[in-house]
């Protein structure tokens, strides 16, 4: 029972992690059990049950190929390469809006994902996913399965983070539906 209890509570706090630019990773370590975010996508990782239930998001849509996996899982040297090409190419400004410093990345986690519209360009960091057709249906959706669109316009005070449409993170059920029914972020949330 008491196993049962731990493990409860493990996977509890593993879903509503909170990692923002103020809350670092708990502990930069490799997660295992990591499995394609989309079949035939296999670069792009993501924890089992987060990938799981993407999956039945897809298949509530009847779709996945017009979705593109653009970044899922990352580990810290990957973060820490995205982060300073950011900076490079783009400067730090702009770095600082969009990407996340190395261990506070929820990226990190295994349970965050960037999805694109599939086409033949698609930009890294701040991919197309648009608020119209079968990818708004996806945003309506996916709180159902337990996913939530992470960056909001107008809690920009709240996240740290500019708007990312893009970006989406697991927190399981039955959060993603109370957080997208009640229009907040994971931050205010967790207060809640
Ligand atoms: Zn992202």
């Amino acid at each position: 029972m008491r196993s049962i209890l731990i493990q409860y509570e493990d996977s509890f706090r593993g879903d509503l992690l909170l990692v923002t630019p103020n809350h670092p990773l708990p502990h930069v370590t490799d997660i295992q059990g990591l499995v394609p975010a989309i079949p035939g996508q296999s670069k792009i990782l993501l924890q089992a049950k987060a990938a799981e239930s993407l999956q039945q998001v897809f298949r509530h849509l009847h779709c996945d190929t017009q979705f593109a996996a653009v970044s899922g899982y990352r580990t810290q040297d990957e973060q820490q390469h995205i982060w300073e090409d950011a900076i490079a190419e783009k400067g730090l400004p702009f770095a600082r809006q969009f990407v996340a410093i190395p261990g506070h990345s929820e990226h990190q986690t295994g349970l965050a994902i960037d999805l694109a519209e599939q086409k033949s360009e698609i930009d890294f960091i701040c991919p197309d996913f648009p608020r119209t057709g079968i990818f708004q249906q996806f945003r309506e959706i996916a709180p159902r399965y337990g996913w939530i669109e992470r960056y909001l316009r107008g809690k920009e005070s709240v996240t740290g983070i500019a708007e990312e449409p893009w970006h989406f993170r697991y927190v399981g059920v039955p959060h993603a539906e109370i957080l997208s029914k009640k229009g907040m972020v994971l931050e205010e949330y967790i207060r809640f």
